[in-house]
């Protein structure tokens, strides 16, 4: 499929969640119009999105999207290969959807790593509970056992103390095909989000530093503190590689364990992300332009806009319930951001970006905002 010529005024999301909405806001100012398909009616970004309630693999629903769209783009990696397949002859679709065969597979986008000779960690793929045990032994323990597809925010894996418990962990990951990670006793943890247009052109957003908590994503920090060159150059050498290898449009993320510190300090990547990313979010104040309005910039085929900060910025997930009344209305510095999803455990229901001049008046704002928030 040939890009339109004429400015795009119409897309297509795959899934109406969160980023489907922060995807489809970032581009109102431009006049674009967004259609999602979604399974589940009133999903996030129909508030601002037309939406076509529909399976991602019912043909019917995709052709209308299709029909509807100028062009097609996803929020997430779990879209299955046939839809791309109903959309492609249609319209074109980015980023080129052979980027989510490798992220929706532990195992191929470990292998795609090793392939483009980035670091990652030492891990076996895991069948049955007798490759576990041969696994463990040559790993050790602690190990970490993760479904190889369909795990996110820390579901589908389990952390291993003792080889003992081999069969009772693959029993509760579902008895289903995984890897076996070695534990990394990591520093920190670091992503890099990146954009590709149509023209190869990559913009790199500073990197952020993340907490995660039961494997969910609680704060991102950016820029990230006390990052040499040469681990920039790292984190940016590894998306260049992806974003290259699939020809990619659009934005992208790779997600970094740091092993030691100062001089001697080096990543390993864990996964990487075919779409925006949480790590992300704090991009929509906090940097010049976002990294959804880049996305978009790009799956439309215009130009990219800069990804330089402003100032230094922090995001924190709001997790399960709602924060106290009047508590976020109290602190009008903080620039929320609500998904209009019901609460529940361990959901992401929305976000908050702190935004300050300088590393020191963020991290006074920061304890403010935990204070206030309780
Ligand atoms: P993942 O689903 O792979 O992104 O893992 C979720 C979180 O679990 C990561 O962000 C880490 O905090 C932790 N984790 C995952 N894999 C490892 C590992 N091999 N070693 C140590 N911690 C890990």
């Amino acid at each position: 499929m040939s890009e339109p010529l004429a400015p795009v005024e119409r897309v297509g999301i795959l899934g109406g969640g969160q980023l489907a909405l922060m995807l489809a806001q970032s581009v109102q100012k431009l006049g674009v119009r967004c259609t999602v398909l979604d399974p589940s009616e009133n999903c996030c970004a129909s508030t601002i999105c037309d939406q076509i309630v529909g399976a991602y693999d019912d043909p019917e629903a995709l052709r209308q999207l299709a029909e509807c769209s100028e062009v097609v783009t996803y929020e997430f990696e779990n879209v299955p290969a046939a839809a791309a397949e109903v959309i492609r002859p249609l319209r074109p679709i980015h980023p080129n959807p052979d980027a989510l065969g490798y992220a929706q597979d532990r195992h191929h986008e470990r292998t795609m790593f090793r392939e483009l000779d980035i670091a990652i960690p030492n891990y076996r793929a895991i069948d049955d509970v007798e490759t576990l045990q041969d696994a463990l032994e040559e790993l050790g323990t602690p190990a970490i056992l993760k479904v190889r597809t369909l795990g996110y925010d820390g579901k589908g894996q389990v952390l291993i103390n003792d080889a003992k418990n081999a069969a009772e962990a693959f029993a509760t990951i579902g008895t289903v095909p995984a890897i076996l990670d070695q534990f990394v006793e990591f520093t920190r943890e670091l992503s890099i989000v990146a954009t590709r247009s149509t023209h190869g052109d990559i913009l790199y957003y500073p990197l952020s530093e993340n907490v995660h908590r039961g494997g969910i994503l609680r704060v991102s920090k950016a820029p990230a503190r006390d990052v040499s060159e040469r681990l920039v150059e790292q984190a940016r050498h590894a998306a260049r590689q992806i974003l290259n290898r699939f020809d990619y449009v659009g934005t992208l993320a790779v997600e970094f364990f740091q092993i030691g510190s100062g001089e001697s300090a080096t990543l390993v990547a864990n996964e990487i992300a075919p779409r925006v990313h949480n790590t992300g979010h704090w991009t929509i104040e906090g940097a010049q332009t976002s990294q959804f309005e880049n996305h978009m910039r790009a799956v439309m085929g215009m130009e990219l806009g800069s990804a330089d900060p402003i100032g230094c910025s922090a995001m924190v997930n709001i997790i399960g319930d709602e924060p106290r009344k009047g508590a976020l209305e109290s602190m009008p510095e903080a620039h929320v951001h609500m998904y209009g999803k019901a609460p529940r455990a361990g959901r992401k229901i929305g976000h908050v970006t702190l935004n300050a001049p300088s590393e020191g008046e963020l991290d006074a704002l920061l304890e403010r905002f935990t204070r206030v928030i309780g």
